[in-house]
């Protein structure tokens, strides 16, 4: 049985819709999957250069912010 909702005619459904999707997407955090190392002495590394970390930490040697890759270092490296 359909209920009568008046608000559905007007658009404001596909409003809330669109609002609440949004909202989701702005909350949904995408991780790196596959992180691809070349130090191959970390306890995290395994073959084919992937980092077996379940997340890793990366530090700019400046403060918050690098002008280069070269100004980054991960903080999870462990040697082995
Ligand atoms: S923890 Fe850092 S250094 Fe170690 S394998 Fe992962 S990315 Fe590389």
């Amino acid at each position: 049985m359909l209920l009568h909702m008046p608000f559905m005619s007007c658009g404001c459904l596909e409003k809330l819709k669109k609002v609440t999707f949004t909202t989701i997407q702005k909350d949904v955090r995408v991780m790196a999957k596959d992180v691809l190392c070349e130090v191959n002495n970390c306890t995290f590394w395994e073959s084919g250069n992937r980092c077996n970390a379940t997340q890793i930490y990366v530090v700019s040697h400046k403060g918050d912010t690098a002008k280069t890759s070269k100004e980054t270092d991960c903080q999870t490296f462990e040697r082995q």
